[in-house]
């Protein structure tokens, strides 16, 4: 039995959803495979599955023999197909496990401030999570395991493959001993579960396995095995694979051990606000640390994609990966200070540099705790305007945390990933109850649901995208909605639907001419009328537009007599205004939503909006930049919408500024 398929998943199988492909793969008796070119690959093996390197839009085929083959290749294929498998608990496949997301966050932006180098010399590393930490060295230098290359006698070889699988097995208890603990965060769960994976893998047994059978002792077996897997990893021209050979030779280092009976020493005597220094330290062992009490974490190895630096940020210690050899010069020292932000590490830090960093962590963390105070604050211009500081939104699941934000409302729920995430186009109902849900959460506060903005670069099951030269300039947003409006039509009866919730509104993305407002009306009138034949309860909502195109910009005084509202896309405004790919990086200097040719348009916009007395809010990233905020608010904006994390900061400047201007 036999099936192809192409790969949805987002970012291919990397190392949680190839996981937990796996675990799906092992439910099932028969013998399976994946196939992706001339490669085919057990599908029972995370690491060998994690070698194919199997990335989204890849094609691949399902291969399966035995009893239970129809329904491997059944639930293989949906998972393959669901964008968010291994990510979302459930998606695709019983789940067992507690997965933290599956995509690292990127190191923390480096703000002005924090970029500037906080004390000259120092040495370097990669900044793998932001923050600064100041305190004492505790160097952990566990020993280096050095094989013994022994041979061994023919009679030997059973006996040391027993000692081998005997220490597997010992070490999975372990971890599962670790895993079952109260103190472990369930993020670091889901990671220690990955190296459990490992460590019990058939590519990692087979391997050493073998070389055994050659005659060599269990530890130099493994050493070799795993030294071969992990080159392997670093050989994947991608920075996560490449991440995975540590957790190889992490594991490797774990069995090896078990093997010795031998421990690594514990990380539990940590002193209080201490910089941990290593040349490598397993995810396992930093996972089980004292963490709360760490002040940062320098490594040898590592980089950002690197489990350590996921433990680190997951955790908001400051750390500095990828140090080399130099990792050397802090062996012996005292003291050291760390700039997470820069990568930068001052071993024996001056009574200046000291200084320094003690002013800059204090005002860190008063300004975190101070900002809270700003949470249920409503700023309000000195005519009683208020002005919306709202949250842009792409899931439910991100409402809790725009809620303990504060968020004034939603200006921007991105309706692609419940497209994306699918492998059929969600139904009306789905839909109905999704918008329903988000305009519930946000009961006193206008709630704006951008419809479906998708483009020929981001497929999605149940519609054919063209190959297109330019997508950024094709077939995307309202122009794809109103040429399928068997798609168009069912979001906009869901979204009449969840009307009912006095507080919904409807934003149309791309827009750049005003007969694509017109001909959404029209379905909106359509849609009404057959819901109100079909009984179904309905509501009416104001209807709105994304200022993201110059067309929109030249023709704002048209739009602004055919909707309620505007919400500036600057986005998409910056890289059209400017000409300049928001995702080409050797162009990113153009894209800036602060040139005066983007803050020209943003202004025009403004000015056709309070011309025609309709609202104007802005969804695009640059509506969080302090630097900016108060020439939107004097343009006339009077919403600003932004991730969940930026709004009590707004809050701050926002009050103070208009307090002033009062
Ligand atoms: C924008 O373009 O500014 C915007 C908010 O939309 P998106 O980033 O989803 O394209
Ligand atoms: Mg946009």
């Amino acid at each position: 039995m036999e099936r192809s398929t192409i790969v949805r998943v987002q970012d291919g199988l990397h190392a949680r959803p190839a996981t937990r492909f796996v675990r799906l793969a092992k439910g099932f008796e028969s013998d399976v495979e994946i196939v992706k070119g001339e490669k085919a690959v057990s599908a029972k093996s995370s690491v060998k599955l994690m070698l194919l390197g199997v990335k989204e839009n890849d094609e691949v085929s399902i291969r399966a023999d035995g009893a239970d083959a129809i329904e491997a290749v059944d639930a293989l294929i949906a998972y393959l197909e669901n964008p968010l498998s291994g990510v979302e608990e459930g998606a695709g496949e019983s789940a067992t496990q507690p997965v933290p997301p599956q995509k690292e966050p990127a190191p923390k932006k480096v703000d002005a401030e924090a970029s500037t180098p906080v004390a000259d010399g120092g040495i370097h590393g990669v900044a793998a999570s932001a923050g600064l930490g100041l305190g004492p060295v505790f160097a952990h230098f566990p020993q280096q395991i050095v094989p013994a290359n022994k041979t061994l006698s023919a009679d030997e070889i059973a006996p040391e493959k027993k000692r081998f699988e005997d220490a597997i097995v010992r070490l999975q208890e372990k971890l599962d001993r670790s895993l079952a603990s109260d103190g472990m965060q369930e993020s670091d769960r889901g990671i220690v579960a990955a190296l459990r994976d490992i460590a019990s893998d058939d590519a990692l047994r087979d391997e050493t396995l073998a070389a055994i059978d050659g005659g060599l002792d269990a530890v130099s077996a493994v050493i070799a095995a795993s030294s071969r897997l992990a080159d392997d990893f670093r050989k994947l021209d991608d920075a996560y694979m490449a991440a995975r050979a540590e957790d190889m030779e992490s594991i490797a280092r774990q069995i090896c051990l078990t093997l010795l009976g031998q421990e690594d020493a514990r990380l539990d005597d940590i002193p209080d606000g201490a910089i941990l220094v290593a040349e490598d330290i397993g995810a396992w062992d930093l996972a089980r640390a004292p963490l709360k009490r760490l002040g940062g974490v320098v490594c040898g190895h590592g980089g950002a994609t690197s489990h350590v630096a996921i433990i680190a940020r997951t955790h908001g210690i400051p750390a500095v990966l990828g140090l080399g050899e130099a990792v050397n010069q802090l062996r012996e020292a005292k003291e050291a200070a760390i700039d997470g932000h820069t990568g930068q590490v001052v071993v024996e830090p001056d009574a200046a540099t000291r200084a320094r960093f003690d002013e800059m962590i204090g005002a860190a963390a008063r300004e975190k705790e101070a900002l809270k105070a700003y949470k249920d604050v409503v700023p309000r211009r000195a005519d009683g305007t208020v002005i919306q500081v709202a949250a842009n939104l792409g899931s439910l699941e991100e409402v809790e945390a725009a809620q303990e934000a504060g968020a004034m409302g939603v200006g921007l729920f991105r309706t692609e990933l419940l497209f994306m995430r699918h492998m059929h186009l969600p139904s009306e109902d789905m839909q109905a109850e999704t918008y329903a849900e988000l305009a519930r959460a946000f009961p006193d506060h206008p709630v704006i649901v951008r419809t479906l903005d998708i483009g020929g670069d981001k497929p999605i099951s149940g519609v054919e995208f063209p190959e297109e030269e330019n997508p950024f300039l094709g077939w995307r947003g309202i122009r794809m909605c109103l040429d399928r409006t068997d798609i168009f039509k069912v979001q906009l009866r869901a979204l009449l639907r969840a009307a009912v919730h006095g507080n919904l509104r409807v934003m149309l993305p791309m827009v750049s001419d005003v007969e694509e407002v017109r001909r959404t009306r029209t379905l909106i009138d359509e849609c009404a009328a057959e819901l109100k034949a079909e009984g179904v309860a309905c509501g009416e909502f104001p209807l709105g537009v994304m200022i993201e195109t110059p067309a929109a910009v030249f023709g704002a005084a048209a739009l602004a007599r055919e909707v309620s509202f505007f919400s500036i896309g600057t986005n998409d405004l910056t890289q059209y205004v400017m000409a300049a790919d928001r995702l080409n990086p050797s162009v990113a200097s153009l894209n800036d939503a602060a040139h005066p040719a983007v803050m020209a348009a943003v202004e025009q916009a403004a000015k056709a909006a309070m011309d025609a007395g309709i609202e104007i809010g802005m969804c695009g990233e640059a509506a969080a930049r302090s630097d900016l905020i108060p020439e939107f608010i004097r343009m006339g904006l009077t919403e600003l919408s932004m991730s969940p994390a930026s709004i009590q900061a707004t809050k701050k400047q926002l009050s103070e500024l208009l307090e002033t201007a009062a």
